[in-house]
């Protein structure tokens, strides 16, 4: 299969996912999370009518940035030495956890970009070994940075722990809980519009629970060594 195939095959599960619960399949973007691939990988998603892509790493990221005119996610950890080529180089950045961060992104966008997309990280599983806010301490990180300018807080994201194979487990349990988190926020937060859930064993049940943005590596790029 090549990369083509492979995205007009996403594209059909995800339309058939939406077709399932009565939601129009433009509400959900594909992000194609392309770290580790080559340029080379990138372009031929591109080829295909790809637009948006994820990245983790900084350094592998930015040499793809600059050839590649696409439009760029961070979805990666970040260290806040690294936040001024964040900052200039992407236009999303799915894993904000930090305050301190937010501020350092708001005061780094340089003014001629618009506007720095975020959605803030969400350990949704309370699970000690992922990043991510307590669900707890959500609110208090909006509060805290409602007055950034060149920042918009648009969404939550999660990565939900792996259902175990012997579990019985309800996969769509994690997105329906950030689903919720973000319908109770948004009075007071009318911008929270994005759901960032879903990859690609689990976009199915991330479309049921409202994901806005599906980010999918092996399914479009085939496994990663
Ligand atoms: C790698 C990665 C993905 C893609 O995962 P696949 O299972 O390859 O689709 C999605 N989100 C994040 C944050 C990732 O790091």
């Amino acid at each position: 299969m090549s990369i083509t195939d492979n995205i007009d095959a996403v594209d059909s599960r995800i339309r058939s996912a939406c077709q399932a619960v009565g939601r129009a399949p433009s509400d959900v973007r594909l992000l194609a999370v392309s770290k580790t691939r080559t340029h080379e990988d990138v372009e031929a998603a591109m080829v295909a009518g790809q637009v948006d892509f994820g990245e983790n790493y900084l350094q592998d990221a930015l040499s793809k940035v600059e050839r590649l005119a696409a439009t760029w996610h961070f979805i990666g950890a970040i260290q806040s030495n690294k936040t001024r080529l964040i900052a200039e180089n992407f236009s999303w950045v799915h894993t904000l956890s930090s305050v301190k961060v937010a501020k350092r992104l708001d005061t780094q966008r340089p003014d001629h970009l618009p506007v720095l997309n975020t959605l803030l990280q969400v350990n949704i599983d309370n699970d000690p070994a992922k990043s991510g806010l307590s669900v707890d301490d959500v609110s208090g990180f909006l509060a805290g940075t409602r007055d950034l300018e060149r920042l918009r807080i648009c969404g939550l994201m999660t990565i939900p722990a792996r259902a175990q194979a012997d579990q019985i487990t309800d996969i769509r349990a994690p997105f329906a809980r950030l689903r919720e988190l973000r319908d109770s926020l948004r009075s007071d937060y009318p911008d929270l519009t994005h759901l960032s859930m879903g990859m690609s064993e689990d976009l199915e049940a991330a479309i049921a629970e409202g994901a806005t943005w599906v980010r999918i590596g092996t399914a479009i790029f085939g496994a990663r060594t």
